[in-house]
């Protein structure tokens, strides 16, 4: 009963405060994406169970411990999204999007894992997402880091680390995984437990470990990318030539595998040092096999998803210049008049400013107490305006966040005083 009224454990609210933060990361994305031709596609948060068991795979950690799955009043069994690659392609592939056709789609939106919460790692979480279908690549998969690469500059985001790596064919990575096993199997007694059960049914996912002991052993692992088929090898070349093209910077880590089984061919993610193991603040790559698997005609594609609460600690860690959902001007009224003639004044302002917040005091009381609610509010501006000034059609404006000393001006000139005080 306890725990009745609060939020249920890995669920957050998001206060207005943090809410200006997620607007502007929102927008900008949006601004960046467009900028490469993405369009927007909006998913529903619910799918069919099955959709994630096919795509993600069944011996994932995904699929098998961290899925929110329900069975409805019908008795079918729906999951509240783990991801959005995977109802992308059902989408693309229900409105016939992906046939013979080259795509380029983002999305934003909450995903939902059951992980054990802590900071950077919650059970809601948000993404921002780019797919990119039925072009093979490696030109598309330069673009869409670059893309990545452009969000994170104009955000304002230092340090990160291009990881990226190569995952070959589902052949040569069946080859590789042989390999793998093999010598992990040598190391079995090491292992910590998780791995010891993983090195049969995902052995990839062991390198990912963030066990200090298992990390040390597959230090000393084959690489996969000794086993590159052809193909993969020369897609890996030219995602590199591309890079060092454009300036791009990034690190080759053999040891960089993907969460979901249906990545091939080129993996990347930009990682940070700042966010201790939830270091990883965007990832992706392709996954060529998908489309056909989910029934569509074979069709390549790339994509990434970026986690938008790391993305915003990390701005915050870095000192990043944010904008604040605090108003601008606060509006003190004195008696009936003043009252009267500052919700007409406040109405014409928003009309001359259209950018300009502005909050008009509400109930009543004394100047002393409203202005310490100006203050409270984070304006930097107090307005003033009594039954005196309203018959002179003037205004007292007072700055809040330095010693200038308060004016007087005239209605007419103060749109003109505001824009300048506030660099409007
Ligand atoms: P991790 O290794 O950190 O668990 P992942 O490989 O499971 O990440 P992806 O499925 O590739 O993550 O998701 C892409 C991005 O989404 C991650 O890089 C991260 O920024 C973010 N993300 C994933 N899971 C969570 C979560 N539970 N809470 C917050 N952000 C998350
Ligand atoms: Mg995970």
């Amino acid at each position: 009963m306890a725990n009745l009224f609060q939020s249920v454990r890995g669920f957050n609210d998001v206060l207005p405060a943090d809410n200006a933060i997620w607007q502007y990361l929102h927008n900008t994305a949006a601004e960046v994406f467009a900028a490469y031709g993405y369009g927007e596609i909006k998913m529903p948060l619910l799918e069919h169970t099955e959709l994630f068991k096919r795509s993600i795979g069944e011996a994932t950690d995904v699929v098998e411990k961290e899925m929110f799955t329900f069975d409805d009043r019908e008795g079918q069994s729906l999951t509240l999204r783990p991801e959005g690659t995977a109802s992308c392609v059902r989408a693309g592939l229900e409105h016939g999007l992906l046939h013979n056709q080259q795509q380029r789609l983002w999305y934003a939106g909450p995903m939902f894992r059951h992980e054990r919460p802590q900071a950077g790692r919650y059970r809601q979480f948000y993404q921002l997402g780019v797919e990119a279908y039925g072009i093979a690549g490696p030109d598309v998969d330069v673009e869409i880091i670059a893309l990545s690469a452009r969000l994170f500059r104009r955000l304002g985001l230092k340090d990160l680390t291009l990881e990226i790596n190569s995952l070959g064919s589902s052949e040569s990575r069946a080859a590789y995984r042989a390999a793998l096993v093999e010598f992990l199997q040598k190391h079995e007694a090491s292992l910590d437990a998780d791995s010891k059960r993983r090195m049969l049914s995902n052995p990839l996912r062991v390198l990912d470990s963030k066990v200090p002991t298992t990390r040390e052993i597959v230090k000393d692992a084959p690489s996969i990318l000794q086993h590159l088929d052809d193909g993969s090898r020369a897609h890996f070349d030219g995602l590199q030539q591309g890079l060092s093209d454009i300036g791009i910077p990034f690190v080759v880590n053999d040891r960089l595998v993907r969460g979901l089984d249906y990545y091939t061919r080129d993996v990347f993610e930009w990682t940070t040092q700042q966010l201790g193991s939830q270091g990883t603040v965007c990832a992706g790559g392709r996954y060529d096999g998908l489309v056909e698997q989910l029934g569509g005609s074979s069709t390549p594609a790339v994509g990434f998803a970026s986690g938008v609460e790391r993305l915003i600690l990390l701005l915050k860690a870095q000192g990043a210049d944010l904008p604040t959902a605090a108003a601008h001007v606060y509006f003190c009224t004195l008696g009936e008049d003043g009252e009267r003639a500052a919700r007409k004044l406040a109405e014409q302002l928003r009309d001359q400013l259209p950018n300009l917040r502005i909050v008009l005091h509400a109930g009543g009381g004394k100047l002393q107490a409203q202005l310490k609610r100006a203050d409270r509010s984070g304006a930097s501006v107090a307005l003033i305006l009594g039954g005196e000034e309203a018959a002179k059609q003037s205004i007292q404006v007072k700055s809040l966040r330095n010693d200038a000393q308060q004016i007087n001006c005239n209605w007419s000139e103060l749109s003109g005083t505001l824009a300048g005080l506030l660099g409007l």
